[in-house]
């Protein structure tokens, strides 16, 4: 069995700093379609040179470009812009997504790209509305704090929502000021390229640039660059400390939004069918690679063999095959690696004593591509290791809990802080649960629900720092305290007798 491309792409993907490709210079990579495993473009990789063509350009667009200093309408109307050139090329962008990580195209369609668009409009209001603050302390002083843009931002984006996720902080940063250079995961270069092109033509010079590499390569170049003032990174916790170093090194500050190993916790209180819906939606959406997955659900003991039997039941009838389809529900793993990583925890979970529900295999009757079955193990322990590893693939590690206090304990019981997710129709277990759980968000009766004003990040080793509206302005603006008199009282006179 084969599947169709989604969209021709280019025979080479590069960095573009200002408009023009950078030098390049680094290694060809290869860029696959998981669904068929077929090599479908080249990326050529920016070496430190290239990189420094973009942050120069990015540079440059910050100390002496218009951008910066820009008053809020006319920004307002480039962001526009922006979300219009998005909304009017989704379908090309959708594709070239769905051609370098396999996520099902329809939901590429009908979340990700309404969301990139969204995004633009979301930080155009913000900063229309966003106003600065007066303070009069002292009698005859005015004291005004402002938030000015830091400088240039290194953007750093994984591979599992690529376009969704790099939109938030491309928005984020150049609405309050800022300039950029993007790096998207060397797996998924496609659309990020060409948006940035499509931008491009929209944006002054230089504003937004691009560079595209391994993170070994052409991140840790980014990162280390002197021109670089804040980092912005999404990505695995490991890469996450590596580059807070490299940030700590520069003094510069940055972001980090990491992995997660998120409790969905079950009691015999909830609405058993929408915890059902939202526990296959927790763990199985975006091909079951999210950070914010419910992974590890735990399920009251006096409910927990009827939940996983009606889980098994659903989950056994989810469509799993090509991207294109409209009624495919799960695609292809972003990576044959990635595929042989999560499939490798199966005989891990059965090693800690754990046993497999479900699953845990290659679907090799769909061709060459890199699709596994919906999988669901339990194991006796949260010591497991299926139950402390992100495993970032549509992998559900069930465990029983007998009280609220034993499930609080399980939940927090890992080194993440992302999410937590509570099923219960019982208001003080609700209650009294969401205020135990050591994550950035608290879902109560709800699978991912993303309020774009409020914080998102995590707690541990989930992450450092914030996204959303007010922890994007903290972050993407310096503060700037002005004081002036305004009926100027005398001065304390020195060296006057
Ligand atoms: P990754 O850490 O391997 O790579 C992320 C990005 O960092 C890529 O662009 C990569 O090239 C780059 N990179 C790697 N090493 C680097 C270095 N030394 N210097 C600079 N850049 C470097 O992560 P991934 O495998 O692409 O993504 C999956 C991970 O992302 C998962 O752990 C997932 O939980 C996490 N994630 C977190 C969120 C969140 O909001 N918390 C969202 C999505 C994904």
């Amino acid at each position: 069995m084969s599947f169709d491309l989604p969209i021709a792409p280019p025979a080479q993907v590069g960095g573009l700093a200002a408009g023009r490709a950078t030098s390049g210079g680094g290694d060809e990579l290869p860029v696959f379609y998981p669904a068929t495993g077929a090599r479908i473009s080249t990326l050529i990789e920016d070496d430190a040179a290239a990189v420094d063509q973009a942050v120069t350009a990015a540079r440059a667009a910050f100390d002496r470009g218009t951008w910066p200093g820009l008053g809020v309408l006319q920004r307002v109307e480039v962001l526009e812009r922006c979300r219009q050139i998005i909304l009017d090329n989704a379908e090309e962008l959708a594709r070239l997504e769905c051609a370098a990580t396999g996520l099902v195209l329809r939901e590429l369609r009908e979340r990700h790209f309404k969301r990139a668009a969204y995004n633009f409009r979301f930080f155009a209001e913000y900063i229309s509305q966003s106003a600065g603050q007066r303070y009069d302390q002292t009698p005859g002083y005015m004291t005004t704090v402002s938030r000015v843009s830091v400088g240039v931002a290194a953007l750093i984006a994984p591979w599992n929502a690529p376009v969704a996720l790099a939109t938030m902080k491309i928005a984020a940063a150049l609405s309050f000021g800022n300039t950029a250079v993007l790096k998207p995961s060397e797996q998924t270069p496609l659309a990020l390229a060409r948006l940035v092109a499509l931008l491009q033509e929209v944006l002054p010079e230089g504003v937004l640039n691009l560079v595209n590499g391994r993170g070994a390569v052409t991140g840790a170049a980014l990162v280390d660059h002197p021109g670089i003032d804040l980092v912005s990174f999404t990505g695995g916790t490991q890469t996450g400390r590596t580059i807070m170093s490299a940030a700590g090194r520069n003094l510069v500050p940055c972001t980090l939004e990491l992995g997660g190993k998120s409790a969905n916790i079950i009691f015999a209180s909830a609405d058993q069918e929408r915890a059902l819906d939202g526990a296959l939606l927790g763990i199985f959406s975006n091909n079951g690679q999210q950070c914010l997955a419910g992974s590890r659900i735990l399920v009251e003991r006096s409910i927990f063999d009827d939940f996983v039997g009606r889980f098994v039941e659903r989950a056994g009838r989810i469509r799993v095959g090509d991207p294109l389809a409209e009624t495919t529900e799960i695609g292809p793993l972003a990576s044959a690696a990635h595929r042989d990583r999560v499939l490798s925890f199966v005989d891990i979970a059965q090693a800690d004593g754990g046993a497999l529900l479900m699953g845990g295999t290659r679907r090799d009757d769909l061709g060459e591509g890199y699709f596994v079955s919906p999988t669901a193990v339990t194991v006796p322990s949260n010591s497991a290791r299926v139950a402390q590893d992100e495993i970032f693939g549509p992998f559900a590690t069930f465990l029983p809990f007998d009280s609220a206090d034993e499930a609080a304990a399980i939940a927090n019981d890992t080194q993440f802080g992302l999410v937590s997710y509570i099923w219960s129709d019982h208001l003080p277990t609700v209650m009294d649960m969401s205020e135990r759980m050591r994550s950035g968000v608290v879902w109560v009766n709800t699978p991912m629900m993303r309020e774009l004003r409020a914080p998102f990040g995590g707690f541990k080793s989930s992450g450092v720092g914030r996204e959303g509206g007010a922890s994007c302005e903290a972050f993407y603006t310096e503060e700037r305290t002005l004081t002036i008199p305004t009926r100027p009282p005398p001065l304390r006179k020195l060296g006057v007798e």
